[in-house]
């Protein structure tokens, strides 16, 4: 049975349970969970497969940098700026 993740489509209105994500084994011809089963807030899933390593795509620069990668905005003159 395939393990789905979680999290709140907007963290800081989640309850404890969806803010920070939360995995759930559901079976695989269940449609997709979209509220939150505590709070019901909207969630979005992360993860569809229980075999693939945890991939959460940044949700904005700064979850990008506290996700370790280096952020970059290409400028009007073809640089490159390192935010
Ligand atoms: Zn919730």
């Amino acid at each position: 049975m395939p393990i789905y993740s979680y999290i709140a489509e907007k963290p800081e209105e989640g309850c404890v349970r969806c803010k920070k994500g939360f995995d759930l084994r559901r079976p695989i011809s269940r449609p997709a969970l979209t509220h939150c089963p505590l709070c019901r807030k909207p969630v979005i899933k992360l993860v569809t497969s229980f075999s693939t390593p945890k991939i959460t795509k940044p949700l904005s620069v700064s979850d990008a940098k506290a996700a370790g990668f280096t952020v970059l905005e290409k400028r009007i003159d073809g640089n490159y700026e390192r935010l």
